[in-house]
């Protein structure tokens, strides 16, 4: 991301929300953005995503311009993958069929060996034929994650994706998804406003301040 510039359209004109923000993440690292409510972390998010214009600057993945003021990239052909708290599970579909969700284009076969490589990778193998209704919350953000991650993304983006858990589930699967993405070798940039978890999880850690980044280091302990 280089010199971004965000806002919302408003009666008074452009709202800027996110000013002068740059950061470069390596690929296979975790990026972490800390920031409090409203400070313009699912814009930036968003914004890669390929839902939200950029007014100035750009972003760059894997040297491909996504988006600028005169290019932009529709989402589906970004390589970006998302697992947001909101995005549930579909809850009348399998776990199977969730994770292949993406994977309609493929031949079956390739489904099929994609689906089981991903329920494995999360450590559920065997829940393909179980409904979300069946799964506790933390299985179906592991289902989720599967599902985010089936495609291969060049990028993973993961928005306070374990908010509505409780205290230990959350803590368990901090650690276990980044496990995960380092075994998937998954380039990913997380949200969050729990310094402890942006700490466990990420490579890079960026704080956000009003639409600004105001550090981005490479803080993770251990
Ligand atoms: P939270 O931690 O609460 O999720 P956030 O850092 O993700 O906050 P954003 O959702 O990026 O914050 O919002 C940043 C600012 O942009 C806020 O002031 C918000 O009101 C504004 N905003 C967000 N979405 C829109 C929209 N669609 N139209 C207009 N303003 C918006
Ligand atoms: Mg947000």
């Amino acid at each position: 991301l280089e010199a971004l510039r965000l806002g919302y359209e408003g009666p008074g004109g452009l709202h800027t929300v996110v000013e002068d923000f740059s950061l470069a993440l390596d690929a296979g690292d975790i990026g972490c953005l800390l920031g409090p409510s409203g400070c313009g972390k699912s814009t930036v998010l968003r914004a890669i995503a390929g839902f939200e214009p950029v007014r100035a600057g750009r972003i760059r993945l894997g040297g491909v311009t996504l988006s600028s003021p005169e290019v932009h990239l529709p989402p589906e052909r970004r390589r970006v993958g998302m697992m947001f708290q909101e995005y549930a599970l579909f809850p009348h579909l399998d776990a199977a069929r969730n994770v292949a969700f993406g994977l309609r284009r493929l031949p079956h076969a390739e489904q099929h060996r994609r689906v089981a490589k991903m329920l494995a990778l999360v450590g559920l193998p065997d829940a393909g034929e179980r409904h979300p209704h069946q799964l506790s919350g933390g299985q179906q953000q592991r289902i989720a994650l599967a599902r985010a991650l089936a495609p291969e993304p060049a990028l993973l983006l993961l928005d306070e994706p374990f908010s509505n858990l409780d205290g230990a589930t959350r803590e368990r699967l901090t650690t276990e998804v980044r496990e995960i993405l380092k075994a998937a070798g998954q380039t990913a940039v997380l949200v969050t406003h729990n310094e402890a978890e942006a700490r466990a999880m990420a490579d890079r850690v960026g704080v956000m301040h009003e639409g600004r980044l105001t550090d981005w280091g490479g803080s993770r302990r251990g």
